[in-house]
């Protein structure tokens, strides 16, 4: 799950990291009263989406050369054309997608000047199996040119769960960043922030980009950004309640209430599948075939009639499907269930692009059975081969 900016400094903020001062807003009224409650200082007006790159994005349909998703301002009579900006047109980053993001939520923050720019993350690394801090001097908008043209300048150190983040190691990356004096002590203390945020909250990835320091040598997060493991959520119903469900997929969010795992894929070829193993084997065998897969899509080991049926409402809801492929290995689920599941699925949904059934498993001759004396136009397979090959024919219209 992913949070806002503005969250993530909450989150930040209240493990002891310097934010500057921010007020969250929906409207021009409300930005406009934020900026005279700040003092009518100079102020950043952040786009709050679930997508970085918001600097350097832009906002489609919106007059050219108008800008990105972050705007300074010094001027008050500047606010109320940028927020009409930001909540008219989607902004459109390297993250987003063609179609870009829609904004709803702005953050107006109190502008920092800034001398330089440093990168502070944590992240789950799957080769040391644990959490590891990444810092960098080369931090601010474009931290993943530098991880790919000059992965020496990120600092990196293993974090040991038991234990966390040793004062000594922090202080040595603080040194190491170029730090002396207190700031190394804020460095640390930001570093020691964004362990016990990473830590306590089950995340899957905490950065601050940009970790900034002024002028006059103070060290502020400008920017924040959380993932949270999925899986723990049920023990933080404070981090599930910072959910905004305007920024997912509606399809995904959908399959989720159903208990269904589902991601969006942007292939033509729907898939229905039991078993996340299974689901990985379709894609690929789809891909080596020539086919791109529409979705991943596990029903789960048990799933029920209403189950299927509404994965195939999920999956025939998307316009870019053009054929869909059942692959059901009867193990705890019985193929004769799936059979009558689709059934009943095509009476009620009705089907308007091909679809290709393969079952394996568990009363598979009843399953057969079922579709074949349905007198539907359902095209089956005995092997993943077959059914794969027949389902990239189907899709390309052949
Ligand atoms: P994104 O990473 O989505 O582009 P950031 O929040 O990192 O968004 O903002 C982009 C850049 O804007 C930062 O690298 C920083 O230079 C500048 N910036 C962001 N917030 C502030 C702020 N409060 N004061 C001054 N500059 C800021
Ligand atoms: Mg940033």
């Amino acid at each position: 799950m992913k949070i806002h900016e503005y969250q993530a400094k909450e989150l930040f903020a209240a493990a002891g990291a310097a934010v500057p001062k921010g007020i969250v807003v929906h409207s021009v009224e409300e930005a406009l009263k934020a900026f005279d409650d700040m003092g009518g200082k100079p102020v950043v007006l952040k786009a709050q989406i679930h997508a970085g790159g918001r600097g350097k994005g832009t906002f489609l349909g919106a007059p050219e050369g108008s800008g990105g998703g972050v705007k300074y301002t010094t001027d008050r009579e500047k606010i109320a054309p940028t927020v009409e900006r930001f909540l008219k047109y989607p902004l459109q980053t390297i993250q987003t997608g063609p179609e870009g993001q829609k904004v709803s939520t702005i953050l107006v923050q109190q502008a920092a000047d800034i001398a330089k720019e440093y990168y502070l993350a944590m992240v789950l690394d799957r080769t040391v199996g644990g959490p590891v801090l990444m810092a960098s001097t080369e931090g601010g908008m474009d931290i993943e040119e530098v991880a790919h043209k000059t992965p020496e300048k990120i600092l990196k150190l293993v974090i040991d769960v038991e234990t966390g983040l040793p004062e000594a190691e922090a202080r040595k990356i603080a040194e190491q960043l170029g730090f002396t004096g207190t700031q190394i002590d804020q460095a640390v203390t930001t570093m020691k922030a964004l362990t016990k945020v990473f830590m306590e909250k089950d995340c899957s990835l905490a950065e601050i980009n940009p970790l900034a320091v002024t002028p006059t040598g103070e060290i502020l997060v400008l920017d924040a950004k959380v993932n949270f493991d999925d899986n723990a959520l049920f023990r933080h119903s404070d981090v599930a309640a910072m959910r905004d469900i305007t920024e997912e997929n509606p399809a995904e969010l959908r399959a989720a209430k159903s208990g269904l795992s589902f991601i969006q894929l942007d292939g033509n070829i729907g898939c229905l599948v039991n078993g996340a193993g299974l689901a990985m084997g379709t894609m690929d065998i789809i891909k080596y075939h020539g086919g791109d897969p529409a979705n991943f899509l596990d029903v789960g080991g048990g799933a029920n009639k209403d189950q299927v049926t509404e994965a195939f409402r999920i999956l025939l809801g998307d316009p870019n499907v053009k054929a869909v492929l059942v692959n059901i290995f009867g193990g705890i689920m019985q193929c004769d269930t799936i059979a009558e599941a689709i059934l009943a699925a095509f009476k009620e949904v009705g089907f308007h692009v091909p679809l290709v059934v393969r079952l394996q498993g568990t009363n598979v001759e009843k399953g057969r059975k079922i579709l074949a004396d349905s007198g539907l136009n359902i095209a089956t397979a005995e092997g993943l081969t077959e059914a794969a090959q027949k389902v990239v024919a189907a899709a390309k219209g052949a």
